[in-house]
């Protein structure tokens, strides 16, 4: 699953796919800036779902490590198939008016949601508050993650992801879609703002003809390198990618203890890719 060999390797890697507590990850931007150091990255990009609150503190803390911060987002939408897209943006202008506005809205839409999912889940009998949900994920964007430990908090499941499985997964009894947005529309917010939005995981998606329709909607990457990708995957989309010239990128997707399998590390890309994306941003400009 790792894009080059963790081993003896001294040349620069990064990882463009973390969490943190400004959204669904369970470790400060401080505590993720310091275990990126120790496992030896160069550059990161923080991609907290829909918002860029952390990227100050992320900022200060990759400064005095050395570590590069690269810009970074994980956007939600919805497919008109009714599947969840996730697309990530890079090196975006943070303070653009267009992408503040919609942060903003999206960031309200998902405490709505929380109240939403907890109606749905008396239904089947499950009895949690939305006010325990909401303080848990604090000044962070709310995820269904943090209804996942509320759920396991008060005994409703024994693992997390049996909250996926048995409860707020899609088509489960309390599933309520995370944005209404279509991806052209998001991709288009990011390309605004001057982002290069990327395709999030595609292996989650299962349906490649949505790539090719999602490259007519401005999509400029793949990303191709994720630890769910094992590596016959791997080889699966580099070809997309290669087919559609999509830039390639890739991620560990660190979401802290909650999600197993996933550790800092456990995904490190050459940093001629990062080279890459920085190489678009120059020749798009000019
Ligand atoms: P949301 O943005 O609120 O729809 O939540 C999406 C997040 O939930 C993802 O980024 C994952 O962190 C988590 N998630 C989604 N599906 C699963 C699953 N089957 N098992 C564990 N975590 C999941
Ligand atoms: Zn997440
Ligand atoms: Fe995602
Ligand atoms: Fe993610």
């Amino acid at each position: 699953m790792t894009a080059v060999p963790t081993g003896m390797t001294t040349a620069p890697t990064a990882d463009l796919h973390l969490h943190t507590t400004f959204s669904d990850g369970t470790e400060t931007p401080e505590r993720v800036l310091e275990m990126v150091q120790q496992a030896g990255l160069s550059a990161v990009a923080m991609t907290d779902h829909d918002t860029v609150d952390g990227m100050a503190r992320s900022a200060a803390a990759a400064a005095a490590r050395g570590i590069e911060l690269i810009p970074g987002i994980e956007m939600s939408s919805c497919s008109r198939q009714g599947i969840e897209v996730h697309l990530l943006g890079f090196f975006f202008d943070l303070e653009h008016p267009a992408l503040t506005r919609h942060l903003a809205e999206q960031k309200a839409r998902r405490v709505e949601r929380v109240h939403e999912t907890v109606k749905r889940l008396q239904r089947v009998g499950v009895t949690i508050r939305a006010e325990e949900v909401l303080q848990l994920a604090g000044e962070g964007t709310v995820g269904r993650p943090h209804v996942a430990r509320v759920l396991l908090k008060h005994g409703y499941i024994s693992t997390f992801s049996e909250a996926f499985s048995r409860y707020i997964g899609t088509n489960n009894p309390g599933f309520v879609p995370g944005s209404p947005l279509s991806p052209a529309h998001v991709i288009g917010v990011l390309r605004a703002a001057g982002g290069i939005p990327v395709l999030a995981h595609p292996i989650y998606l299962k349906c490649d003809p949505l790539i090719d329709e999602l490259v007519q909607d401005g999509l400029l990457g793949l990303e191709v390198y994720h630890a769910c990708h094992p590596p016959e995957t791997v080889r699966h989309y580099e070809r997309i990618a290669d087919r559609l010239k999509l830039l390639k990128t890739g991620g560990s997707d660190f979401h802290g203890d909650v999600k197993e399998g996933q550790p800092i590390g456990s995904v490190k890309i050459p940093y001629a890719l990062v080279e890459a994306l920085k190489q678009w941003k120059t020749t798009s400009v000019s």
